[in-house]
């Protein structure tokens, strides 16, 4: 099947071969590539064959099959590497840590007691009421 490639974009050569790249799992869809700087040994990521730049560009149907691509390499990862957990991650932008604008999603094993971060402040005396009533409606537009 044609895939729909982006010049000068790094996934898309490593997902057409033309950069090198140490691919665990690849199917018509879906090509999950050993991150080149881990978080932790067996972090993979997930890379759409189709181009697409983050979450708002990218097909309801990869959108529904990536999470099921997850779902297969952390059950992997968690029976073959013994992790005691793992995070799924996907940045979208700039300034939520996006560096690579191919839609990509990250599989991270963990470990108790690891040295990896992935958190965050609790906002206080948030306006739940108000925050989901404009939340509802940009969802109904
Ligand atoms: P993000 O910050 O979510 O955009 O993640 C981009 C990820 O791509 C980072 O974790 C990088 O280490 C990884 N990365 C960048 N270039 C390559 C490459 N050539 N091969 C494998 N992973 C890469
Ligand atoms: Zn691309």
């Amino acid at each position: 099947m044609g895939k729909n490639y982006k010049e000068d974009c790094i996934f898309c050569k490593i997902i057409k071969g033309e950069i090198p790249s140490k691919t665990v799992y690849e199917d018509d869809d879906f090509k999950a590539i050993l991150d080149i700087s881990p978080a932790a040994i067996g972090h993979v990521i997930i890379l759409p064959k189709n181009h697409a730049a983050d979450i708002y560009e990218i097909s309801d149907e990869d959108a529904g099959k990536i999470l099921v691509v997850a779902k297969k390499i952390a059950t992997a990862i968690k029976s073959y590497l013994g992790c005691d957990g793992v995070n799924i991650l996907q940045n979208n932008g700039e300034a939520a840590g996006q560096t690579v604008f191919h839609l990509h999603v990250h599989v991270i094993p963990r470990y108790n007691d690891d040295d990896v971060n992935i958190g965050w402040n609790h906002k206080q005396d948030v306006d739940f009421d108000k925050v989901c009533e404009d939340l509802q409606q940009a969802l109904q537009s």
